[in-house]
């Protein structure tokens, strides 16, 4: 059967422009769209096949010059023989959705171009000292602010954005691929729906601008490595009037000279001499608060921690105070004297003589070793 002429099924003639073309098959559409011919669907289907084909061809420039050139033949070598006409693979209403989504774009989902600004991250590294007892601090983050110039639009002063000329502000664009057709972001507008046809200087059109901000920020009592303290809204600004991000302060605690955390409690070490750790004494022992005096007993051991209750860490989650532990200790005397040496032999001899036991842990010691190789050897 002898194929009717495209220019024919449009209703256009051989010059017409792309925009008479476009238009004609708009009106052509929707004159054989299913709702409109109820009591004649066949008919209407194979009607709106043939228009749409038609429209295929002259909407290309490339295939209508063959068609020009050739007539059908000249198409049909072009669209590749065996798929031409090929809408077997598609129902009717698959036809029809696509292409009066296309042309309308009703009830299409138009994706926001509102967007919330992106949350910041700012790595804030503490002294054991502010983060115990918390402290006002000024950061300074590279953060992208709204335009101040142009309010965000990104036009230019006087000037406002328009509407897409490639997806007529929906954002999105439909390819055709053969006969099938595809959703795609367009490319013109990113799918934001609008074009800046003059941008703004100052912000290159981006409606954004990147400014150094410098923000206070209290930082609680108590906070600890990992702690994440938000500033909201202090982030990215949104994009087209979107909320801004928000900013959150990761705070690291610095290592301490002396003192060791571990949650509320706090850990240091201690050495004591040797005739303090015998004889007893009191010692000077540093706290975040201050100096306090620590009671040393007789006959200390090294390894013992003395715990100063109530000295340690306020948790900024709450609960109670945490201590600090010390832990002792005892220093062997370095660089003796002749005589310093003969005294620590003199107390040596005094020590193993008497039958006393001075030495608790080497005594439990040997008893372990003692019933270790007993066992072995049965
Ligand atoms: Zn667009
Ligand atoms: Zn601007």
């Amino acid at each position: 059967m002898a194929k009717e002429d495209y220019y024919k099924l449009l209703g256009v003639d051989r010059n017409a422009s792309d925009a008479e073309i476009k238009k004609s098959y708009r009106s052509k559409a929707m004159k054989f769209h299913p709702d409109r011919n109820k009591d004649n669907p066949v008919e209407a289907e194979a009607k709106f096949k043939q228009i749409k084909e038609a429209y295929e061809v002259l909407s290309d420039p490339k295939k209508r010059s063959a068609y020009d050139q050739f007539g059908h033949a000249g198409v049909d070598a072009s669209m590749g023989g065996g798929r031409h006409g090929g809408f077997g693979g598609e129902s009717f209403s698959d036809v029809f959705g696509d292409v009066f989504g296309d042309i309308f774009g009703g009830g299409r989902q138009q994706r926001s171009s509102v967007q919330r600004g992106s949350d910041l991250r700012y790595n804030l590294e503490l002294t054991l000292e502010e983060a115990v007892f918390g402290t006002d601090t000024k950061i300074r983050v590279p953060v992208l602010v709204t335009c101040s110039e142009c309010s965000g639009s990104g036009a230019k002063k006087g000037s406002s954005p328009v509407i897409c000329s490639t997806c007529h502000g929906h954002g999105q664009v439909r390819m055709q691929q053969g006969f099938f057709s595809v959703q795609q972001t367009c490319p013109t507008c990113q799918g934001s729906g609008k074009q800046i046809k003059d941008p703004c200087g100052a912000c290159r059109g981006q409606g954004r601008v990147q400014e150094t901000k410098t923000l206070s920020a209290k930082i609680p009592a108590g906070v600890d490595t990992g702690d994440r303290i938000r500033l909201a809204g202090e982030g990215e600004a949104g994009i087209n009037g979107g909320p801004a991000g928000d900013l959150y302060v990761q705070v690291q605690v610095k290592e301490h000279a002396i003192f060791t955390r571990d949650g509320e409690n706090l850990y240091c070490e201690m050495p004591i001499s040797f005739p303090t750790a015998c004889l007893g004494g009191e010692l000077e022992v540093p706290t975040l608060n201050g100096k306090v005096l620590l009671k040393i007993p007789a006959e200390t051991q090294t390894g013992k921690l003395f715990r100063l209750r109530g000295k340690g860490v306020k948790p900024v989650r709450g609960g109670a105070v945490g201590d600090l532990l010390c832990r002792v200790q005892v220093e062997t005397p370095v660089h003796l004297t002749k005589e310093q040496k003969a005294l620590v032999e003199q107390l040596s001899e005094s020590l193993s003589g008497g039958g006393k036991h001075h030495s608790p842990q080497e005594s439990s010691w040997t008893d372990g070793v003692k019933n270790f190789f007993d066992k072995l050897t049965g």
